[in-house]
């Protein structure tokens, strides 16, 4: 059985225990984990069918066909629309000959608001729900072919760090800094996992900080967060560093983060749950003080998603299985001054502990 063979009988498995009689798939991470294939079709309907006892299918506009029929999966039955058609109908035949209009559908998450209430007008007795919960567990423990995948993500986005540094001078702007990680990125033939993230000085307090036109000048200290993405798989990674020079205030929060984000690691064991890791990290920064600059969760699980499960989060106490993949992200943000952030993503062995994809955290706030 090949790899996307597996994974449709796995995925068909988690459609019984969750009731659903069929899956809807636009182009994301979902249909790209189930075909190999995933480019958007934009306004146009473009999806993959799962029912759950009949073959797949894709439908397809007639400008992506060729593209389809390429899918790793091997689907052979690709049925395309044209614009002077539209999609409505072709989907319409597809649910009379495979009934779905009599059975729970199950809708990609991400599936635009334009096409679920639009397939809600051409099946109106059909209950449509999320497709996530058959996913979620499923894409949370990734083989050994997507832990290689995962590390090649590593390294490219770990490749990113010098030339980022190198751009953190004084005067230069945020988007310098920003513009020097996307060209690094181009030369290692990667895309971006998101829009680079770098927040100068008092920018920093602001964790999703919308990288601008500010201005590093010395003694800033500088939150830098960015990802390479290779073959759909993602990196991410935050640093923090100082411009010219750092104040003792700036190097005692970059200490307190390193040890959450350490002992964070350290509470990865067999066992544990995301809510322990959590709870690792938060206590250290409690303890020194600054529990209520910490205000966020401690991390997200990551892969053909930039965010998705486990999430590492009070509350959650799901067990960390071996083949999870996920961010240990703490931060400090003091509103006015600055924010230090320091994020590595792991993975679960099989012996239940933590394992690094990325280089080492500096234990001192670098000073470029
Ligand atoms: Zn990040
Ligand atoms: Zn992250």
């Amino acid at each position: 059985m090949n790899l996307y063979d597996k994974r449709l009988s796995r995925v068909r498995t988690a459609m019984h225990e969750h009731g659903l009689d069929t899956l809807i798939l636009t182009p994301g991470a979902a249909m790209r984990y189930l075909s190999g294939f995933s480019e958007t079709g934009h306004e146009r309907l473009l999806a993959l069918i799962i029912p759950d006892d009949q073959p797949w299918l894709f439908v397809t506009p007639a400008l992506n066909a060729a593209q389809v029929r390429a899918n790793l999966a091997g689907i052979a039955d690709v049925r395309v629309w044209d614009d002077m058609q539209g999609w409505q109908t072709l989907l319409r035949d597809i649910c009379t000959d495979l009934t779905l209009d009599i059975g729970i559908l199950g809708l990609d998450d991400d599936m635009p608001a334009r096409f679920s209430l639009a397939m809600q007008a051409l099946m109106p007795t059909t209950l449509l729900k999320l497709a996530s919960p058959v996913f979620g567990p499923l894409r949370a423990v990734k083989d050994t072919h997507e832990l290689a995948a995962m590390q090649h993500a590593a390294d490219a986005t770990d490749a990113l760090i010098a030339p980022a540094y190198a751009a953190c001078t004084p005067g230069a702007t945020e988007r310098d800094v920003a513009a020097a990680v996307q060209n690094s990125l181009a030369r290692l033939g990667a895309e971006a996992s998101f829009d680079a993230i770098v927040a100068t000085g008092a920018n920093g307090a602001s964790p999703h900080h919308h990288t601008g036109k500010s201005k590093l000048q010395t003694g800033d200290v500088v939150v830098l967060d960015f990802g390479a993405q290779l073959d759909g798989y993602h990196g991410d990674i935050t640093r923090t560093v100082a411009v010219g020079s750092a104040s003792d205030e700036a190097r005692r929060v970059y200490d307190i983060v390193y040890q959450a984000q350490a002992a964070a690691f350290e509470a990865v064991r067999p066992g544990a749950s995301a809510h322990d890791v959590d709870a690792a990290a938060r206590r250290v920064i409690t303890d020194a003080g600054y529990g209520e600059f910490f205000i966020h969760r401690t991390g997200h699980g990551i892969g053909l998603d930039d965010h998705e499960t486990p999430f590492i989060v009070a509350g959650n106490r799901g067990k960390l299985l071996p083949g999870n993949c996920f961010s240990i992200e703490p931060g400090i943000y003091l509103p006015g001054k600055f924010g230090v952030r320091l994020e590595n993503i792991v993975f679960v062995t099989e012996d239940g502990t933590a394992h690094a994809f990325n280089q080492p955290i500096a234990p001192e706030m670098p000073v470029l």
